[in-house]
């Protein structure tokens, strides 16, 4: 078994699971705690064991739940150490420690084998994330959002991978004509916000390969972007290169289900 389900992504708060028969890792908790027991259990999962809770960025929507998961749990936090200094006062005490993680790293949790990749975004040291599965080299989680644009990395990443979860935060013309104000729409647009539906589109044209199994679309903006939206301009460019693969959109309010990797 090598499964993710995204639990919830959008502004109002991220969190994903990735799990094996033996590992659960929580990537991001930005919810509160009663709410992530809850989407865990809404998507089936025996939400009475946990292994470790990673961050990819300090943003609330990211790291809000994570104290409290890692104390219920009595779990460490994987963070990396810049991260850590400018958070510390949101997470509180971490009774079972924290691992840095570097943002070019590779190590084990369990079984599952996590690397990390730089993301350009408007925080001190934003990662990005490949999930394998010790033995099952064939089998690869990709996993960016938050990321202003995609670079050499991201391309090299997501090329193997057989799940990838992309950011597709807004549609540029709702954005252009939303009720945002200037700098925050500079700002979402801008190398270190957020990646547009067309944007993501453009990746994965230059990503897709036969193994590509899942494409799970996150981080959608409520305001600038429509699940139909993205969902229809993603499918329409698989269409045109007949490209046949399972294609989701992750919502703010309910869990993806379990997706095998
Ligand atoms: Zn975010
Ligand atoms: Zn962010």
């Amino acid at each position: 078994m090598f499964q993710v389900c995204v639990l919830a992504s959008g502004s109002k708060g991220n969190s994903a699971i990735i799990r094996t028969e033996n590992t659960k890792i929580m990537l991001d908790a930005g919810l509160s705690g009663s709410k992530l027991a809850k989407l865990m259990q809404q998507a089936g999962m025996d939400e009475t064991k946990l292994d470790a809770v990673m961050i990819s960025h300090e943003h609330s929507d990211h790291i809000g739940g994570a104290g409290v998961m890692c104390r219920r749990y009595n779990i460490p936090l994987y963070i990396s150490d810049q991260t850590y200094l400018v958070s510390q006062k949101k997470l509180g005490k971490l009774p079972a420690g924290v691992k840095y993680i570097g943002s070019s790293d590779s190590f084990l949790i369990g079984d599952i084998k996590v690397t990390t990749f730089p993301s350009s975004h408007d925080v001190v040291d934003g990662t990005n994330f490949v999930f394998q599965k010790e033995g099952e080299p064939d089998r690869k989680l990709a996993f960016a959002t938050d990321l202003g644009y995609t670079s050499r990395f991201t391309l090299l990443k997501f090329k193997e991978a057989s799940t990838i979860v992309l950011e597709s935060n807004h549609d540029e013309k709702m954005l252009h004509e939303g009720p945002y104000p200037w700098h925050l729409k500079q700002r979402v647009k801008s190398n270190q916000g957020h990646l547009s539906n067309n944007q993501a589109v453009g990746f994965v044209g230059q990503i897709v390969h036969p193994g590509l199994k899942n494409i799970i679309l996150a981080h959608l903006s409520e305001q600038n972007n429509d699940p139909k939206l993205a969902e229809d301009l993603m499918r329409g460019f698989l269409n045109s290169i007949n490209f046949t693969t399972n294609l989701k959109v992750a919502s703010q309010y309910e869990p993806t289900g379990l997706i095998d990797i």
